[in-house]
């Protein structure tokens, strides 16, 4: 009997916390199963092997931000070799936190976080990897849902992109009967952020803070109404605004380069 071989898959990261990486490590103790569907060939958080440079990778997990010229050609680089690319969490997704730089001066920044060594340290405006290449689908989140990913992963297999909800945060929040952040006197972006991760930061006592992204079409401008009529100052709202999502803010400002 002939055994059929299994997809490659391979995970990659750049700018991040790895905390992405860690959830798949994480859910993979749980899954076994899915270490049978598929071969991962690649995946630097847990095994040093490598694939050799003539081989394809059926998936690509990107998890990280862009954030200096040379990141391009190695995104380049397994975008090439990748079947499918698939941005992991909200660093790769949307820029997310690494992007809270953009704004300022990008010699400030270095001299800030770097002292005098600042010019040993090659970096550039962080981008999601949607910036430089083609990605297929996202995985959204901060980090990602384990078992949103493990649902992704099996649709992959199968042929058909992740499922993601294309509608807000607060329909989750609603129907799992949490009483609404803006009651208790706290600030949400629930209303412009997509669902899917079962409104968890609000079922804590905890307003969202959008890591998974803006809804498609989001209105931000009722949105800032709603913070203002809470009693939040408009700085807070671009700050909280700007905590995942400066990239989507800035590219709604024509302002990303
Ligand atoms: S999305 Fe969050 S958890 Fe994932 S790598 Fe980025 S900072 Fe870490
Ligand atoms: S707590 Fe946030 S997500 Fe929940 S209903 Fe209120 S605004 Fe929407
Ligand atoms: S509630 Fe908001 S900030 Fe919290 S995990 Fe969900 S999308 Fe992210």
């Amino acid at each position: 009997m002939t055994t059929r071989p299994r997809p490659k898959v391979a995970f990659f990261d750049f700018t991040s916390c790895e905390g992405c990486q860690l959830t798949v490590v994480d859910l993979l103790q749980d899954h076994p199963e899915l270490l049978d569907a598929v071969e991962i060939v690649e995946f630097r958080e847990a095994m040093s092997e490598k694939l050799p440079l003539d081989e394809r990778y059926v998936i690509a997990f990107v998890e990280g931000s862009c954030t200096r010229q040379s990141d391009e050609a190695r995104l380049k680089s397994i975008r090439e070799r990748a079947d499918l690319l698939i941005a992991l969490g909200a660093c790769a997704d949307l820029g997310g936190v690494n992007a809270i730089r953009n704004p300022f001066p990008l010699q400030e920044v270095r001299e800030y976080v770097y002292g005098e060594k600042a010019d040993w340290y090659e970096t550039y405006p962080a981008r999601p990897i949607s910036a430089v290449v083609k990605v297929d689908a996202a995985i959204p989140g901060c980090p990602i849902d384990r078992d949103e990913f493990a649902r992704a992963v099996t649709h992959l297999l199968q042929g058909r992109m992740p499922n993601l909800p294309d509608y807000p945060l607060c329909i989750e929040c609603k129907s799992r009967g949490t009483v609404c952040m803006y009651q208790r006197g706290q600030a949400c972006l629930g209303p412009v952020t997509r669902a899917g991760c079962g409104a968890v930061c609000p079922a804590y006592g905890y307003g969202c803070e959008g890591c998974r992204g803006f809804v498609p079409s989001p209105n931000l401008e009722s949105m800032r109404e709603v913070m203002r009529e809470a009693g939040v100052s408009d700085e807070e709202i671009e700050s909280r605004l700007r905590i995942f999502l400066t990239y989507q803010m800035m590219e709604l400002e024509g302002a990303t380069s």
